[in-house]
């Protein structure tokens, strides 16, 4: 056997550790299950493309059928994966139905006609009809809005017009007198290392999105209260420190809300209801500032806003606007609304923003002292 044969072997043996890569990325992110079928679609084409390389014309045309089924098993499963990725649909059926009519165009041009050209374009041609099935339905649903996003787009349909492609190419440029020795030309070769690159190039794409993807999924849960979806007290710190620093800004105005004997609705309604509150005070208390302005949970039925304004009169009046709304926002968990008391105090610049806290922390505690469902400001900054 030439040694250039066993050199073909290098894509499928490629091929095949690319599908085992991406099946190990999954064991490590399994709810990203789109992950196992891509690899299937790398791993079950890796056995005919390495069987048909050590092949001469007579066992290709034998083995054309069952070679095509698993080359359009492969086909749909990128597709599939493409889908649940983005949560377009792929219409196994329509698929089946291509796939069925490749297999028997197979058939006939192998064992009653043995035209390897002509299977060389059906069977690229249904592969092709397979990925290009969910295309319509993920362009409808899918966003693709950072660049990575839509440079693994760009790939996927550089890897379907490709299968086109290839076999156009080939059945245009060899000539007839190779076509019966198709796997031992330099055409083969050089059509499975194009291939190659470009399935390499989208899968390093698709494993770097899956990695962002992962990454921001556990940023999000670093610096989101779970309850409520706000920040947490960790990354409002963090956040509230940034904003300090950065551009000059008319000025900081530094809320904390505590909801009124919360005590006693956990205790008259349960825990689960007592949770609904949070909820639905979070909320309630975003709903009331503008999109760059800060709004946490610190801890238990405590939140804390961090507000851009012009001075303290302004950041009086939005929190005495939140303290009305909540009074008036009614929560079905517990049949009616909580009321909150606020303490709002001015941050003149980052390092004070630990005073600031226990200075609204302290004006807080007067609202309660005062009989609670009011506001407390700083009486020194709106002076
Ligand atoms: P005050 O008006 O003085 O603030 O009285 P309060 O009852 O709101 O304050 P207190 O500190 O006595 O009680 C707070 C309650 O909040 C006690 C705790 O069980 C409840 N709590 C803390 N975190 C959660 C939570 O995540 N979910 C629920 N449902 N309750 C919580
Ligand atoms: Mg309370
Ligand atoms: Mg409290």
């Amino acid at each position: 056997m030439p040694a250039d044969q066993y050199f073909a072997l290098i894509v499928p043996a490629c091929s095949l550790l690319l599908g085992s890569a991406l099946i190990a990325c999954w064991t490590a992110m399994r709810e990203q299950r789109y992950l196992l079928w891509i690899a299937a679609g790398y791993i079950v084409p890796a056995f005919p493309l390495a069987a048909q390389s050590l092949m001469g014309n007579a066992q290709l045309a034998d083995w054309a059928v069952l070679a095509g089924a698993f080359y359009l098993a492969g086909a749909w499963a990128i597709s599939r994966g493409m889908a649940d990725r983005y949560g377009g649909r792929a219409h196994p059926g329509l698929a089946a139905g291509i796939a069925a009519v490749t297999l028997a165009l197979l058939y006939y041009f192998s064992q009653v006609l043995d035209q390897l050209w002509l299977r060389m374009l059906i069977l690229n041609a249904g592969m092709f009809g397979i990925q290009v099935l969910p295309v319509r339905s993920i362009l409808r649903v899918a966003a693709f809005s950072h660049r990575l996003e839509r440079w693994l787009w760009g790939s996927y349909l550089l890897l379907i017009a490709y299968t086109l492609i290839r076999a156009m190419v080939v059945a245009a440029l060899l000539p007839a007198a190779h076509m019966d020795e198709l796997t031992r030309s330099g055409w083969w070769v050089l059509m499975l290392a194009a291939n190659m690159v470009i399935s390499l190039g989208y899968l390093l794409i698709l494993l770097a999105c899956t990695v962002r993807e992962t990454l921001q999924t556990l940023r999000n849960e670093r610096d989101r209260d779970a309850l409520t979806g706000l920040l947490n007290r960790r990354s409002f710190v963090e956040s509230a420190q940034q904003r300090l620093r950065g551009p000059k800004s008319p000025g900081w105005a530094l809320l904390v809300c505590d909801v009124d004997h919360f005590k006693a609705v956990n205790d008259a309604w349960g825990h689960a209801a007592g949770d609904q509150v949070l909820h639905t005070v979070g909320q309630t208390l975003q709903q009331q500032v503008r999109e760059d302005d800060l709004v946490a949970r610190f801890g238990g039925e405590e939140f804390v806003v961090l507000l851009r304004c012009a001075d303290m009169s302004v950041a009086a009046s939005v929190a005495e606007r939140m303290r009305r709304q909540l009074s008036h926002t009614h929560c079905s968990a517990i049949a009616g609304a909580v009321t909150a008391s606020f303490g709002v105090a001015w941050v003149a610049c980052f390092q004070d923003l630990a005073q600031a806290l226990e200075r609204a922390d302290a004006l807080l505690y007067q609202a309660k002292k005062s009989g609670r469902n009011q506001v407390v400001c700083d009486g020194q900054a709106l002076s």
